[in-house]
């Protein structure tokens, strides 16, 4: 077989024009007219095909080459020299029309055709990675993209890197949340014969303690960043075309000042990673004494009667903080009980725990309207169902929204880029988060539920893979794709209670046949000795007739002390397709609460003996 030079060809006007991707590698059979590499001038980007069939013997460029007419793109055996076809630069496709490169069982999400914006003025800011907003979402696919090679530009409003759940979510709740945990285990004491007396609660002290913990964080990703070199623009994003985006910039230490000044970034691909924000009743009166989650958490002061609206987790946890600070609690939930998603049994177990902290849990109860007073925030309540309470209007010094998070994706812009968002203001991605756009990515509370920060930072990862694969020709990265089998759910409640996979209420519902173990705590050494055994650790076997009696885990779930720090080793074990034999005969250490995963395996299993002899 003859070896070839695959050349250039006649790109028309440009003389020369920078490689911006190669699309094959050493080794590869590749086909006549099969594009080779992508270029890009200021003008417009266009792929260079190959003029041969034949095995790829050497790429000749590589990114960020300039070549131009005549310049040798790659050696090739070709399978018939002669065989040869006149080769003409094929401009690259719209970025909304552009055929995604071939993605593992990728479904393209079927979406309304979107004509891009066209931006014709000047870039400010050039990168191959563009990623809209900062937090774990966000963070995580640029240090990705960065640590494999790309140059990075994360835009983001706020002066922190973050987002949400550095800032004002999962971690300062849970140092607050650490606090009241504190707390209440102190008390907890007494019957052991230490009595702390009750404690002296100074609120500025406590908000300071939070900002430092956030502090702490946020400073490390902000020197994480400069370690590797990704560059971070302040400001409003919103897309001005497919490849293009604009600044508003923003100053201040909390806010989102505008400074009047702008800048566009250029982008060869990018990651969507807004995230969401709290949904606000439209009747709700503005009013300081009315909040939502990043309200609350400013801990003004501790109010003395406080109504959560929603019994969902973050409602919740940010109930259990106020309430051991000393506020009485209300919860009113439109559905049939608190923190759904959740076994009942579960639940059931945190809420007799919990009884004492509220006066009043409004179940199949809906808000109706709200009144700013002198005394307080007068909320009126109707039955959201038959069967449901209607309360008389009542009086609150503090009223916590919490009645879930929209998506942010219908303040972006991203119809300019061509990027479809539904209705709800929700981007539907593939399974290697792509977008309707091709080159355009999206991830985190953005793409859809659960809002969880792990579910982002994954999804992150699979992007920043996938855009590096494409941008250097590495195969392997670029089939990439989030194929998680399932996701933990926490709510960091005392006791905490902690899923992942299959339910048992979701097993009921769908007539799925399960074995299950479950471990009481009043059997654990370790719970008894920490004076917390009211919990509990069950875990579900696949018990159909296929299984033949070895089914594999399909979920659990855990309710007591520490429950979100063990829920890993389920999901792990679901991963892996671990059956009751592998979990129970895997040592865990004596006497931890970890040890109750493995018997609750054992008691699926029939081998158990810290519990009494099960019935056959
Ligand atoms: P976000 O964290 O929302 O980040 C998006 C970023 O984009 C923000 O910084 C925003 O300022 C920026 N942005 C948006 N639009 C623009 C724009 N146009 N221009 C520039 N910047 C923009 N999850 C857990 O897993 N565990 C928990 O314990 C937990 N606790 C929570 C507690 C509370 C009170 C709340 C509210 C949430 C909690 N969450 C928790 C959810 C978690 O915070 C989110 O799932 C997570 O932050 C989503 O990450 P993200 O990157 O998708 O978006």
């Amino acid at each position: 077989m003859a070896v070839i030079d695959i050349k250039v060809p006649d790109i028309g006007d440009f003389a020369e024009v920078g490689v911006i991707e190669v699309l094959v590698n050493a080794g590869d059979t590749i086909k006549v007219e099969q594009s080779l590499i992508t270029v890009e001038s200021d003008k417009a980007s266009m792929e260079i095909p190959s003029s041969h069939a034949g095995v790829v013997k050497e790429v000749k460029v590589k990114l960020g080459d300039k070549v131009a007419e005549g310049s040798v793109v790659l050696t090739l055996e070709a399978a018939d020299a002669g065989a040869a076809v006149a080769p003409a630069a094929a401009p690259a496709p719209a970025a909304s029309e552009a055929k995604p490169p071939a993605a593992p069982a990728a479904q393209a999400p079927v979406a309304p055709k979107i004509e891009a914006a066209s931006f014709g003025g000047t870039a400010d800011v050039e990168c191959d990675v563009l990623v809209l907003g900062g937090g774990p979402g966000g963070y995580s696919a640029a240090f990705r993209a960065a640590d494999l090679g790309l140059k990075v530009v994360i835009v983001e409003r706020y002066s922190t890197l973050g987002g949400v759940c550095l800032n004002v979510g999962c971690i300062p709740s849970k140092a607050l949340l650490h606090v009241a945990a504190v707390i209440d285990e102190a008390s907890h004491l007494k019957a052991a014969g230490i009595d702390f007396g009750t404690p002296q609660v100074n609120v500025d002290t406590l908000r300071g303690h939070k900002e430092k913990v956030i502090g702490k964080l946020t400073g490390g990703l902000a020197a994480m960043a400069k370690m590797r070199k990704v560059t971070t623009v302040r400001g409003v994003g919103q897309f001005v075309g497919a490849n293009h985006l604009e600044v508003e910039e923003t100053t201040g230490a909390k806010g989102q000042e505008k400074t009047g000044s702008k800048k566009v970034v250029a982008f060869k691909r990018a990651i969507i990673a807004a995230g969401s924000q709290a949904v606000h009743l439209p009747f709700m009166p503005k009013d300081p004494r009315v909040v939502d989650s990043t309200g609350a958490l400013e801990l003004k002061e501790v109010p003395k009667r406080m109504l959560i609206l929603g019994g969902g987790i973050i409602g919740l946890e940010m109930g259990t903080v106020y309430s051991t600070l000393g506020a009485r609690l209300d919860v009113v939930e439109m559905m049939d009980g608190l923190m759904q998603g959740a076994d009942r049994d579960l639940v059931k177990v945190w809420q007799k725990m919990n009884a004492h902290r509220f006066d009043n849990i409004m179940l199949k109860t809906k808000t109706v309207g709200a009144e700013a007073t002198p005394e307080g925030i007068k909320v009126s309540f109707a039955a959201a169902e038959e069967g449901g309470t209607a309360p008389e209007p009542q009086v609150y010094d503090l009223v916590l929204q919490a009645v879930g998070r929209t998506p942010n994706g219908k303040k972006i812009g991203a119809e300019k880029a061509g990027v479809a968002v539904t209705d709800r203001g929700f981007i539907d991605v593939d399974i290697q988060m792509r977008t309707n756009v091709p080159h355009i990515f999206a991830i985190g509370d953005i793409v859809g539920q659960p809002m969880l920060a792990h579910k982002a930072v994954h999804e992150a990862h699979v992007a920043a893979e996938v855009i590096a694969g494409e941008l250097t020709g590495d195969k392997a990265l670029a089939s990439a794709a989030f194929n998680a089998r399932v996701i933990p759910s926490v709510a960091y409640t005392d006791p905490e209670v902690a899923w992942v996979g299959l339910t048992e209420d979701q097993a009921k519902a769908q007539g799925i046949k399960v074995k299950k173990g479950l471990f009481p705590w009043t059997a654990s050494g370790r719970a008894i000795a920490n004076g917390r055994d009211e919990g509990y650790t069950k875990l579900l076997f696949d018990d159909s007739p296929e299984a033949h009696g070895h089914g594999k885990i399909l979920g659990g779930g855990i309710v007591g002390t520490h429950a979100g720090d063990m829920i890993g080793e389920i999901a792990l074990a679901i991963e892996m397709g671990a059956d009751a034999v592998d979990i129970g005969k895997t040592i865990h250490p004596h006497p931890t609460l970890g040890e109750s995963i493995g018997m609750a395996a054992e008691i699926a299993h029939g081998s158990c003996t810290d519990v009494p002899p099960q019935k056959k």
